[in-house]
């Protein structure tokens, strides 16, 4: 009888230590929110765990930068198909530029880029856990 309330006892203590060591995870991948991609600064913000308003920053003036993917429209061929971040406010003009398709293009790669990164955190955080 007193080894089964204390092996139900293990039980429940291991599972509020997942819950807890789950929690903390979470707050650590809803912290990561922004990062310098493609020569820009992105920010964005987490709802769930999909990456909502995502936009680029200059990483001189912190300025929104904005697209200019008219070159995609003119060129069938994606080795062609530019994308270019620009700021026109300030001395660093185009920010960077990134080659395969439009901003919806470009968009998608940052967030797949993004949520490649929080595996990676992720997954370091657990090898850490596990070292002794
Ligand atoms: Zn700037």
């Amino acid at each position: 009888m007193n080894n089964e309330l204390l092996a139900i006892g293990g039980i429940v203590g291991i599972i509020i230590f997942l819950a807890v060591v789950w929690y903390m995870k979470r707050l650590e991948y809803k912290r990561y929110k922004n990062d310098t991609l493609y020569d820009a600064q992105w920010l964005w913000d987490w709802q769930g765990r999909n990456i909502v308003g995502l936009w680029c920053y200059c990483p001189t003036c912190k300025g929104a930068l904005s697209f200019d993917d008219t070159l995609c429209k003119t060129t069938s061929k994606l080795g062609e198909k530019i994308t270019y971040l620009i700021f026109t406010h300030c001395d660093s003009g185009q920010v960077a530029q990134i080659k395969g398709g439009d901003r919806r293009y470009v968009l998608n790669l940052v967030q797949r880029e993004i949520l490649r990164k929080t595996q990676t955190k992720i997954s370091v955080l657990q090898k850490d856990k596990n070292e002794p």
